[in-house]
């Protein structure tokens, strides 16, 4: 049964699943960070993209595409409602005509949300996100180590000359030493590269590259033992780039890149993840515009309450 004491989606007896506010899992939405183990946040911030625009509606996509998710994960028998005090807080007001003072605006956000000791959940916005969240995610932890899902490495140096973009978080992130590299794993990365060693400057800094092919036609569990020894040992960030998945299913992404993981191995992967001090966890790059189906958005928000169910304290049913 639930915990009445902490914040409960709302059933689908009580209101309709098409009606009520829209929040994410149509949870209560007025908690205060101070009284929340876990925020739910949104960023809608799309000014990092290199292709298709679009990113910024992905927190309201995601939402609304959220409301038919049911409390109790009956795979893995999380109860993360029970568990720990979850709330959807809303967005960061981003600064649509300025990328450097929306940076800003979302590293401020989170050293604010994170002076509670919480753990965030955030919904993108485009990659660029990554890099203010896991400066106030250092600031307050130190170094983290991270699973990084994603089509791309993003660890450019720069794009159009630009050093803040959605394809350099992860470079400017070692380069500031947010991140551990002995203790990141990227994977899903593929496609065409620029120059024949778009990949080494990953692994020359002690990441994991998993490259695509690795996880073609198979389980990803043994990837994810290996991976947990690797990240494991200290707090851990996981950013999950929706094109990391094969555009037959996450199509509504700016950046899309043919023969990604399924949506299975998503599933494997979050799961994987089981166990690891999280501290907190991102869903990015999801445009809905380009699915008119609605089901990236419906993959994006599913993933994201998979999240939530593999964070530490949320408690599993053993009966
Ligand atoms: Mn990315
Ligand atoms: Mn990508």
């Amino acid at each position: 049964m639930s915990d009445v004491s902490k914040p409960q989606p709302l059933g689908g007896n009580e209101m309709p699943r098409f009606g009520g506010i829209t929040t994410f899992m149509r949870l209560p939405g007025t908690t205060a960070p101070a009284d929340l183990d876990v925020a739910v946040v949104g960023v809608p911030f799309d000014i990092g993209t290199s292709n298709r625009p679009g990113a910024r509606f992905g927190p309201r996509g995601i939402r609304s595409e959220s409301v038919l998710i049911r409390p109790y994960n009956m795979a893995t028998r999380a109860a993360p409602f029970d568990s720990l005090a979850i709330d959807d807080i809303g967005d960061v007001a981003t600064n649509p005509y300025n990328l450097a003072d929306s940076i800003l605006r979302i590293e401020a956000h989170y050293n604010e949300l994170l002076s509670h000791d919480l753990k965030t959940i955030s919904i993108g916005g485009d990659h660029t996100i990554a890099l203010p969240i896991l400066r106030a995610m250092a600031a307050k932890h130190g170094p983290v180590g991270m699973v990084h899902v994603d089509a791309h490495t993003d660890i450019n140096d720069t794009m159009f000359g630009e050093r803040i973009a959605h394809g350099t978080p992860f470079r400017r992130a070692v380069e500031e030493g947010l991140l551990d590299p002995q203790r990141v794993v990227q994977i899903g990365v593929r496609g065409t590269g620029y120059a024949a060693d778009d990949f080494d400057w990953s692994r020359d800094q002690g990441f994991r590259v998993v490259q695509v092919e690795e996880c073609w036609h198979r389980s990803l569990e043994p990837l994810m033992n290996e991976v947990r020894q690797k990240v494991g040992g200290g707090k851990v960030y996981l950013s999950f780039d929706i094109d990391g998945l094969d555009p037959s299913v996450a199509p509504g992404t700016g950046t899309p890149e043919i023969g990604g993981l399924t949506g299975v191995q998503a599933l494997e992967i979050i799961r994987g993840c089981y166990g690891l001090d999280l501290v907190g966890a991102d869903l990015v790059e999801v445009a809905p515009a380009y699915d008119a189906s609605g089901n990236t958005s419906l993959l994006a928000a599913n993933l994201l309450y998979e999240m939530i169910c593999v964070l530490p304290g949320v408690e599993r049913r053993l009966v």
